[in-house]
């Protein structure tokens, strides 16, 4: 299996934060392993221990060009001497771009299919079709998120962050979300920040929570409002307040992602949302190799690297 490395909660040190009375740590999941970092890991912990009891050796998933996912997968399979296969959204464009040819570079098998196809991603014909093509593989779901992934999430927090009043983290498919929601303590709240546009996610965390049999009980709040343009769009105000981030506390963010979570952290303490006293705890869940690839796609620079 993949070990971790050790997990750090990081305090932030800023004025602010002593002004409103708060304390701000960032739990740095973007460190927990050299080539499957972030909520990724654990998303993939249990599907990996499965797919290799089960005796297969491929894994087959879906996913965007620039997916995290993708990447994930890619290097999981490298690590543990399995072959992967990369169903992608879309036409092949060369050259690679850094996700696609880090991904190829680990062994990874692309295969482009059109957006229509992508769509069949979960019907059984579609799966059948990939089977004859490609023989056995273990299928992890686009953004990776099943009961495997959700077991997995939910050993993020461990019994050294009771003391915090807030866990925050991003949504994309709100695996990594419900994971929380059901290991945090009932006196936590657990607050999703959506990296998407629209205010499905509601539902869509509804109806995971009951696909997977997940009681809601805990307190969680989702915001809606902190997308910035929507999933893999940007705004100028984004890209400042990740280098503000950087500069501020040496820590890279991502823009599809942790950069939107952080950014609305911040804009809810200064909005007075927090009561003083509050202890939160932002879960980094990585994300940055996709930082080169927003490079290679926008031309626009970001951090890259932590100090
Ligand atoms: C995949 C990903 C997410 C979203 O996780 P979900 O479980 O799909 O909500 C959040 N942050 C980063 C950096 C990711 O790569």
């Amino acid at each position: 299996m993949l070990s971790p490395n050790p997990i750090v909660n990081q305090p932030l040190d800023h004025p602010l934060l002593e002004e409103k009375g708060l304390e701000l740590s960032i739990k740095r999941l973007d460190l927990i392993h050299e080539l499957v970092p972030g909520n990724k890991f654990f998303k993939l912990k249990y599907n990996l221990l499965k797919a290799q009891a089960e005796d297969h050796h491929t894994l087959l998933t879906f996913g965007g060009a620039y997916s995290n996912h993708i990447h994930a997968v890619s290097q999981a399979a490298f690590a543990l001497g399995m072959k992967s296969i990369g169903i992608i959204r879309g036409e092949e464009t060369l050259p690679l771009n850094p996700t696609l040819k880090a991904a190829t570079e680990k062994g990874m098998q692309l295969h482009y299919v059109n957006r229509e196809d992508f769509r069949k991603k979960k019907d059984a014909d579609f799966i059948q079709r990939l089977k004859e093509k490609f023989g056995d593989f273990y299928l992890i779901p686009e953004g990776g998120t099943n009961a495997e992934a959700i077991r997995g999430t939910r050993e993020i927090l461990s019994a050294d962050d009771y003391g915090f009043t807030h866990i925050g983290t991003a949504i994309g498919t709100a695996g990594t979300f419900l994971g929380l929601v059901q290991s945090a303590r009932p006196d936590q709240s657990v607050l999703g920040f959506s990296a998407l546009k629209g205010d499905f996610i509601h539902q869509e965390v509804a109806e995971l929570s009951q696909t997977f049999g997940i009681e809601l009980s805990n307190q969680h709040q989702i915001f809606t409002d902190y997308h910035f343009g929507g999933y893999a769009k940007y705004r100028q105000s984004l890209i400042e307040f990740i280098w503000w981030f950087f500069d501020s506390f040496g820590i890279v963010l991502d823009p599809i992602y942790t950069g939107k979570m952080l950014a609305g952290i911040w804009d809810l303490i200064e909005k007075d949302f927090f009561p003083s006293g509050s202890k939160i705890l932002a879960i980094h869940s990585g994300g940055l190799q996709g930082n080169e690839g927003f490079t290679f796609q926008t031309g626009i620079k970001l951090p890259t690297l932590s100090r």
